[in-house]
């Protein structure tokens, strides 16, 4: 196992959102820099030490920024598998490219899952309009088309209600190869939040209950209205997919819980795993003893995990487009914690910042 990287070391992160710019400021707290590499600006390049706007397919500048880094990793997961695999070659790349490579495509996602023994919605692959139909017969409504790549915040996907056509659902995806799902019932969406370290190190985050609204992320509530069995087999799943990827940094798996009546054995479904810090896990800046996007940079640099305890209850809700404009009325009030991510253009359905509030700890 190599050494930690000792402070005043340099971690690169492909990609400039918000994710990047909450990984730079953590690692800034412990002393080690920050170089971002992105297609465009972003706001993570405000706040770290070294910035690169070039391709994700320019070999010459990406060879320039490993040699100017540490240690490589991501913030978010449409990074081209081929960008992370030509770093991999000079220097470490965390987590691997093999997870960004699962993660890209809900179908490789799934098959991988499945293959661990871990149920998932029910779902077809889709190449032709027909594909639709002939699952639509078997199963009935509702369903939900979705992209097999590029898809994030409920974009790329169709809701197939009774009487929809699959000709006219196919052809909204633009024709793309997809996967159709069946929508399954559910009491509650809840995240796991879970960390590795180089030596396989594993802790985890209380679970956050999350909810959706218009397929983005509108609130994370902690503790999550769960009980510790359920927990407990939440945390199981996402360590069973975090050990057979060999993983580092942070993990995030979204699931569904069917609630005491469904057969313990799928009463938990996993929808979608992501390779590296997440939305629903924000509330840890404020609510824990070391936040996700430190640990995620402390696993990066190969140093121990920081504990997930957390030592408050926490609300988290994302602040969506024009939200953000009510910074002032947040900033004065007690007991919550404003982030704004410096965006300029409140577009609708832009994550702006989030607010935290705080609360006496409960549930244990
Ligand atoms: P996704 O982009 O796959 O994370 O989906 C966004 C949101 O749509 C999820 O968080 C759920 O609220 C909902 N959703 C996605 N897939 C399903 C499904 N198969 N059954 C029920 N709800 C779903």
């Amino acid at each position: 196992m190599s050494e930690p990287l000792p402070p005043g070391s340099t971690i690169g992160i492909l990609g400039s959102g918000q994710l990047g710019r909450m990984l730079a400021l953590s690692a800034a707290r412990l002393g080690l820099k920050c170089h971002s590499f992105a297609d465009a600006h972003g706001p993570a390049m405000d706040v770290t030490a070294a910035q690169t706007i070039a391709a994700y397919g320019d070999e010459k500048a990406l060879a320039q920024f490993a040699a100017s880094v540490n240690a490589v990793t991501y913030e978010f997961e449409n990074v081209p598998v081929t960008t992370a695999r030509f770093l991999e070659g000079l220097v470490p790349v965390r987590p691997g490219p093999r997870a960004l490579e699962i993660a890209q495509d809900r179908q490789t996602e799934k098959n991988f899952i499945t293959g661990l023994g871990i149920p998932v919605a029910p779902f077809v692959d889709v190449s032709k309009a027909n594909d639709i139909t002939a699952a639509l017969v078997k199963w009935g409504t509702p369903a939900i088309l979705k992209t097999r790549r590029l898809g994030y915040d409920g974009k790329g996907q169709i809701s197939l209600v009774p009487g929809a056509g699959a000709d006219k659902a196919f052809a909204a995806i633009s024709g793309q190869p997809a996967v159709l799902e069946q929508r399954v019932t559910f009491v509650r969406e809840v995240s796991v939040l879970l960390v590795r370290g180089v030596d396989g190190a594993i802790d985890a985050y209380d679970l956050p209950q999350n909810t959706h609204t218009n397929g983005i992320l509108a609130r994370s509530v902690v503790p999550a209205d769960i009980d510790c069995a359920t927990a407990q087999a939440a945390h199981a799943i996402a360590k069973r997919i975090a050990d057979a990827l060999g993983y580092v940094g942070l993990l995030a798996v979204e699931m569904f819980d069917r609630g005491p009546d469904a057969p313990p054995q799928s009463r938990l479904i996993v929808n979608e795993i992501a390779p590296r810090v997440h939305n629903s896990g924000h509330w840890t800046i404020d609510a824990c003893v070391t936040s996700q996007f430190e640990n995620h940079i402390r696993a990066v640099a190969g140093w121990p995990l920081g504990s997930c305890a957390r030592h408050s209850d926490a609300v988290m809700d994302n602040l969506i487009g024009a939200e953000a404009q009510d910074w002032q009325r947040l900033a004065r009030e007690p007991g919550t914690a404003l982030h704004l991510y410096g965006k300029g253009d409140a577009r609708p359905g832009r994550k702006m910042g989030h607010v935290t509030r705080l609360a006496a700890k409960t549930g244990d």
